[in-house]
């Protein structure tokens, strides 16, 4: 089952919540595991990967802020969770081959290496899985925007979302039975219809550099394989 795949370069964007299993909060190892197949499916395709995970399953700033924390710091420990998230993400990939380097956006050598551009796009094309830490390193920002940020930079194709529905509907799907699912959306439907792909500053600044954004689920075994071979329900936004 050898095919070309349709990009060659993407970014996969999944949140931390992804990571946490049926528990309510945390890393539950086994479905970091099983993401890292899906991972390592793509990545086997010859496929460059680059990941962002987000932090929400152990930390989110706002969540902090409406509990009287101050903001910045908040969001500086959101981002710090997004480095433990990366990390188990690496351990999981490791273990089953695939090479991948965590680059965060705050220096902390011991644990990671800096974001440096040049670099991070050299580890691509020795076909390192790089996994983007620590969001844009700036606070009131989303890992949604880190994704959208770090994709442009490395002139990623595409922006692969992974969550719960395969891909974008007019209502829940998990609460309406008559949901709708779009094929494809516009950034400007997604804004203007309040969608909640990502956020608005992560929308923008895919729309502004025609960045395609693909909505799929991570809970559909081989998903993300089989949109790279054309297969599979999925919502394209661009
Ligand atoms: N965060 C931030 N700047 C960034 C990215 C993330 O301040 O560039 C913080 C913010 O507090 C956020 C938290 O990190 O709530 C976790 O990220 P996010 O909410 O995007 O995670 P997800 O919902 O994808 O799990």
């Amino acid at each position: 089952t050898s095919f070309a795949p349709l990009y060659t370069r993407v970014m996969l964007k999944i949140s931390g919540e992804a990571l946490m299993g049926d528990q309510g909060y945390g890393l539950h190892p086994p479905t970091v595991e099983r993401i890292a197949r899906e991972v390592k499916s793509v990545h086997d395709l010859g496929v460059e990967i680059c990941m962002v995970i987000g932090g929400g399953n152990i930390f989110r700033g706002l969540q902090g802020s409406a509990q009287g924390m101050e903001r910045t710091t908040a969001d500086y420990m959101g981002m710090l969770a997004t480095v433990m998230n990366a990390l188990a993400m690496q351990s999981a990939l490791e273990g089953i081959g695939v090479f991948t380097r965590v680059i965060s956006a705050i220096t902390m050598n011991e644990v990671a290496e800096p974001y440096i551009r040049r670099r991070a796009v050299r580890h691509l094309e020795k076909k390192r899985v790089c996994i983007f830490a620590a969001g844009t390193g700036n606070p009131f920002f989303t890992t949604d925007t880190a994704a959208t940020l770090r994709a442009n930079e490395m002139n990623c194709e595409a922006i692969f979302k992974g969550t719960k529905v395969d891909g974008v509907y007019d209502k829940d799907p998990k609460k309406h039975a008559d949901a709708k699912r779009y094929e494809t959306v516009t950034y400007d439907e997604v804004l203007s219809q309040h969608l909640g792909v990502m956020d608005a500053s992560a929308i923008a600044l895919a729309r502004e550099n025609d960045l395609p954004i693909i909505v799929f689920s991570l809970d559909e075994p081989g998903g993300f394989r089989g949109i790279l071979a054309g297969r599979g329900t999925y919502t394209r936004v661009s």
